[in-house]
């Protein structure tokens, strides 16, 4: 099933994935890089990472070679849309919609259309009863959601805006830092309500919980790429009472801490250099072993090669796609 219930048709207008991502170029933002071939053929040392590379090496560095060099994924891994994924994609769609300039009753129409889709989904999960959960929230959730901020009037730059930025270049390095904000826009200076901002949007879907903001990667790296200060979680909460099912959280990064970031991630960038160019990415010294949440710890705790081998060839499959962010 894939892809496929996205492509929505409206009269003559089509709304899905396949439209294609709005170049950052051309959105006035500051100047980005042409996105690099990861075989770039530069003298340079290349090395390009986007949130979830750095910190996957941040976390483990062993970690990062599964996913990103060897690119290796669990054979039992289904390709099937999680709820966050697929609430994203109807957000893109949704908000896609809103900066063509759709009206009101054409907004209607297609939530109603995804809620259908939602309804009708059965990649989300095998489970019978995980699997109907999963389709009325979804399919209930973007109703709500649209009557909730149907009149907003978002100023809305780029929808899955592809970037590239040159973080660290000298004669031997080219250090790129890559992303794919869901949103981006132009909204009122929260201090200053007369002066216009540009403000990152990433749509979550979570619990209560707060995330912690200073070394979140993803939230520094953008405001660094979009040169802004003003960062925003969009929240679908998965709780019963929808009263509490939306909300949305401003962050505020001042210049001098996102400064400290990029320094401090220059600093991750040679780290991961001096382990490619040594070929020795080490397992973590904090591995939580049996209680991981790491999809790898079977290759980790073989006892020997052979074993090894054996697990990397039944248990793991070579991933089809690249893991990069546009
Ligand atoms: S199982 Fe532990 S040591 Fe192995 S890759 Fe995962 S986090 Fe690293």
């Amino acid at each position: 099933m894939g892809a496929k219930p996205f492509t929505i048709k409206i009269g003559k207008s089509t709304f899905g994935i396949k439209l294609p991502m709005v170049p950052t170029a051309n959105l006035g933002l500051p100047s980005k890089v042409g996105r690099v071939a990861a075989g770039n053929k530069s003298k340079k040392h290349v090395v390009i990472l986007n949130s979830h590379s750095l910190s996957d090496y941040q976390r483990c560095p062993k970690r990062y070679e599964f996913n990103n060099l060897i690119q290796i994924e669990p054979a039992s891994r289904r390709n099937v849309f999680t709820i966050g994924a697929y609430w994203g994609k109807m957000l893109e769609i949704y908000y896609r919609a809103k900066s063509n300039k759709a009206s009101t009753a054409v907004l209607g129409k297609l939530v109603h259309r995804m809620s259908k889709c939602a309804a009708n989904n059965e990649t989300f999960d095998d489970d019978q009863k995980k699997l109907l959960i999963a389709q009325d929230l979804l399919s209930t959730r973007i109703i709500l959601y649209h009557k909730r901020y149907q009149s907003e009037t978002q100023d809305v730059l780029g929808v899955e805006v592809g970037f590239s930025i040159i973080l660290f270049e000298d004669a031997k390095h080219l250090f790129i830092y890559e992303g794919r904000p869901d949103r981006i826009i132009r909204m009122p200076d929260p201090f200053n309500p007369r002066e216009k901002v540009i403000c990152i949007i990433d749509d979550k879907t979570r619990g209560q919980d707060k995330d912690l903001i200073d070394f979140n990667n993803q939230i520094n790296g953008y405001l660094v790429a979009a040169n802004t200060n003003w960062f925003m979680y969009n929240y679908m909460g998965k709780q019963q009472d929808v009263k509490k099912a939306f909300d949305r959280q401003l962050v505020y990064r001042g210049n001098a801490e996102l400064e400290r970031w990029k320094e401090r991630t220059i600093k991750w960038y040679r780290r991961l250099l001096n382990d490619r160019l040594n070929g020795e990415f080490l397992e973590s010294m904090q591995c939580p072993g049996e209680y991981s949440a790491c999809e790898f710890l079977s290759l980790c705790s073989s006892k020997d090669k052979i074993e090894y081998d054996a697990v990397m060839n039944s248990k793991f499959k070579k991933r089809d796609t690249e893991r990069r962010s546009w």
